[in-house]
């Protein structure tokens, strides 16, 4: 029988809540669902190797667990604060019998990211697919308020570390390879207390469809995924102020589907882009945002 989206998943207030950023997944109230217990793979990645930054939690953590339901060995970046949700996707990917590499560091530092991409490769034994997922978002109501320190850091995090990543992985990627970005729908419709973070946003799109058109001749597909409002901790950690948190997903601008989206919503669309089945799939973006326009 068919589900009715709007039911499908948490769609009551959440309690309202705030953690230091990044935040921890294991402290959110509801839980975030990533598929833990839900999502199936049919064997769409088998053998791939895979890295994921972002992946100890939220959307990193619902692709990692589907790539490794999916059959691929799976590499994940977090900051070391979050070892311990980091430890819980071990743990899952390994109960797969897939092979899970654990890598923490700072991607605001172009040497770690350098050395997470040899890490990764060497440890999986090479790379099929690099999902770029990692993020940060704080909200800041007035420009008058938004520091150089979180300009210079939001962009570090989301688009330098996409650059160094990126050049660090080419010598590693052949023929076949998936490049996914995180972009999202705020790259589409900006929210005014999002200044910096939008505009990451924008860039990331932007060098997607770029890199897509140099990166084609070699047989290297690059997309990207925009998400619309989704339950993760970076919400809850200053991505929106604290006294809209009861209302997310709900609130303005509405969501035509009436409530935040799980990760786990996201899984099959970060699938579908790394696996072979989306071979003449390039330089796209992939919006999963319950409704919000990305045109
Ligand atoms: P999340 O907090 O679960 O994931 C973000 C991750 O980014 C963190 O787990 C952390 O490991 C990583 N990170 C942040 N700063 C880092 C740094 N300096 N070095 C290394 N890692 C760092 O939240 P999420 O919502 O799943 O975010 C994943 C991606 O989705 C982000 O790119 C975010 O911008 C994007 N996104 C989220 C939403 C949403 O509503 N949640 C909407 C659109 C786009
Ligand atoms: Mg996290």
């Amino acid at each position: 029988m068919a589900k009715n989206p709007l039911e499908q998943y948490f769609n009551g207030e959440f309690p309202e809540q705030y953690q230091e950023p990044p935040g921890l997944q294991k402290e959110m109230s509801p839980l975030p669902d990533c598929g833990e217990t839900s999502y199936k793979g049919s064997g769409k990645l088998t053998g791939k190797k895979a890295l994921v930054t972002g992946g100890d939690s939220g959307i990193g953590r619902a692709a990692a667990i589907a790539y490794a339901r999916e059959g691929a060995d799976v590499a994940i970046n977090y900051l070391p604060v979050e070892q311990p949700d980091a430890e819980e996707v071990k743990e899952l990917i390994e109960k797969e019998g897939r092979k899970a590499v654990l890598i923490p560091g700072d991607l605001r530092s172009e040497e770690f990211c350098q050395e997470m991409v040899e890490e990764a490769n060497s440890e999986l034994g090479g790379l099929d697919i690099l999902a770029l997922v990692a993020g940060k978002q704080q909200a800041v109501e007035d420009i008058m308020d938004l520091s150089t320190e979180q300009i210079k850091a939001t962009f570090e995090t989301n688009v330098f570390s996409l650059y160094w990543t990126v050049k660090a992985a080419m010598p590693h990627l052949s023929a076949g390879a998936s490049i996914i970005t995180t972009t999202s729908v705020e790259a589409f419709n900006p929210s005014p207390m999002l200044l910096d973070y939008a505009a990451t946003k924008g860039t990331i799109m932007n060098f997607t469809k770029a890199f897509a058109k140099q990166a084609a001749s070699k047989g290297i597909r690059v997309n990207s995924v925009a998400p619309g409002p989704i339950w993760t901790p970076l919400q809850i950690s200053g991505g929106q102020p604290t006294a809209n948190i009861p209302n997310f997903g709900q609130g303005t601008p509405p969501t035509p589907l009436q409530r935040a989206g799980q990760p786990v919503e996201l899984s099959d669309v970060y699938v579908f882009l790394a696996s072979d089945s989306a071979s003449y799939v390039t330089g796209q973006i992939y919006s999963v945002t319950g409704g919000m326009p990305t045109a």
